[in-house]
């Protein structure tokens, strides 16, 4: 409204101008009246902007106080403050959910018994600069924690603790993982540089043991290849796993197709199996499952001590189970733990020099895993081992 007005006194400006003669008097009044109505139309503006800002005031309740107590209750930091005589006169909801208990009002000392934590707001005060440390507690469950202890005004001490266990474990499951690969890689490759050092040296003239050598060399290479496979595998189904499968398969089929690769085998190992002749449907993704199926079907050749095998599968009211049954060297208590971790390896299987990687039932984890299904495995050693896998029905 203000901008059409003032259009208007512009035009009107012009014409009045030429109209009255360029009279100089006419021109000054108006453009006088111009400026006052610029000048009403900014204090107008003005005027509002204030008393919109005044409302904002008026109706936020919330007190400084209050947000910066609402700030700390939502940081996942742990935040405590202590006094002088190391009483905790703050400490965030984020402290209070970590340790199970207030510790408001409390004395440090008393309550947290973690001797690195309490030498360092010794030092902290002493030094009056902030410390930063690491501190590992291995009780009541291990945790990995990084702190900044910071001195505050009146020998206060403000402490700030991040909870850094999941970092650290996948930081040192990395580097576990880059050492056994490493390791693993390396014991087939020395031997291969030793035998390969021997046939050109000194079995140069010895047709026979060359011939030996090159054998042995053959296998070492095809043991890198496994390993090398199965990290391939592992890499790729732990990339996979968040992915759900939404094909609907008919896991009769899979099973039989994973039993069927081992009709030809040298090993002449028999497989019996129950499997219904009603279709068993789930949610699956078949490729995936024939490696699973696969590698614990090797496990129980390997593993089998020459006997045979079963495979049941059979459908409940709630769910689906597949049992690959073998009756081997089976797996003590201690080791069934751990067997599906990578690289792990019973001492059993160790013991009798029997081959592999320690790779193919994390592989298998994994899959089962991105199927919503369930590892199930028992054994008895000398007697054999049962892996199950529950599906859920459709
Ligand atoms: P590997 O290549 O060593 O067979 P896996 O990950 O498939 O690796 O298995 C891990 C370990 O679990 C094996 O080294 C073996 O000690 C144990 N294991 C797996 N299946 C069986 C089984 N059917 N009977 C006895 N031990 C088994």
């Amino acid at each position: 409204m203000f901008r059409l007005l003032i259009i208007f006194g512009i035009i009107f400006n012009i014409v009045s101008f030429f109209y009255t003669g360029f009279s100089f008097f006419i021109l000054i009044f108006n453009l006088s009246f111009l400026v006052i109505l610029y000048l009403y139309r900014e204090k107008r503006v003005s005027d509002s902007l204030k008393e919109n800002n005044t409302d904002i005031i008026k109706d936020d309740s919330i007190s400084n106080y209050e947000l910066q107590e609402f700030f700390l209750s939502q940081l996942r930091e742990i935040i405590i403050v202590t006094n002088k005589f190391n009483v905790v006169t703050y400490a965030n909801e984020a402290a209070n959910i970590f340790f199970g208990k207030s510790l408001l009002a409390q004395n440090i000392s008393s309550e947290l018994r973690i001797p690195e934590l309490l030498d360092s707001i010794d030092q902290v005060r002493e030094l009056e600069k902030i410390i930063n440390i690491d501190i590992e507690l291995k009780v009541p469950v291990y945790k990995f924690l990084k702190v900044d202890v910071i001195p505050a005004k009146q020998q206060n001490i403000i402490i700030i603790i991040r909870d850094h266990t999941e970092i650290k474990k996948s930081q040192d499951l990395r580097s576990d993982f880059v050492a056994n690969v490493s390791h693993e890689l390396k014991t087939p490759l020395s031997s291969i540089r030793g035998f390969l050092e021997t046939i050109t040296t000194s079995a140069k003239d010895d047709p026979k043991m060359q011939k030996k050598f090159i054998e042995i060399m053959q296998q070492q290479a095809e043991k890198m290849q496994i390993l090398i496979d199965d990290l391939m595998t592992l890499s790729r189904i732990e990339q996979q796993e968040h992915i759900k499968p939404k094909n609907n398969i008919i896991l009769n089929n899979v099973i039989l197709e994973a039993i069927n690769n081992y009709k030809d085998t040298k090993n002449r190992i028999s497989i019996k199996f129950n499997i219904p002749n009603k279709n068993i449907l789930i949610k699956g993704d078949k490729e995936k499952l024939l490696v699973a199926f696969k590698n614990i079907l090797d496990n129980a050749i390997k593993y089998g001590a020459n006997k045979s095998i079963t495979v049941n599968l059979e459908s409940f009211d709630s769910k689906i189970s597949l049992s690959i049954i073998d009756q081997g060297i089976g797996i003590s208590q201690k080791d069934i733990l751990r067997i599906t971790e990578r690289f792990y390896r019973s001492d059993n299987a160790k013991k009798l020099k029997i081959d592999g990687t320690g790779i193919g039932l994390s592989i298998v984890k994994h899959i089962i895993n991105q199927h919503g299904a369930e590892l199930k495995i028992h054994s008895v050693e000398g007697k054999g081992s049962n892996f199950t896998i529950e599906f859920a029905q459709l």
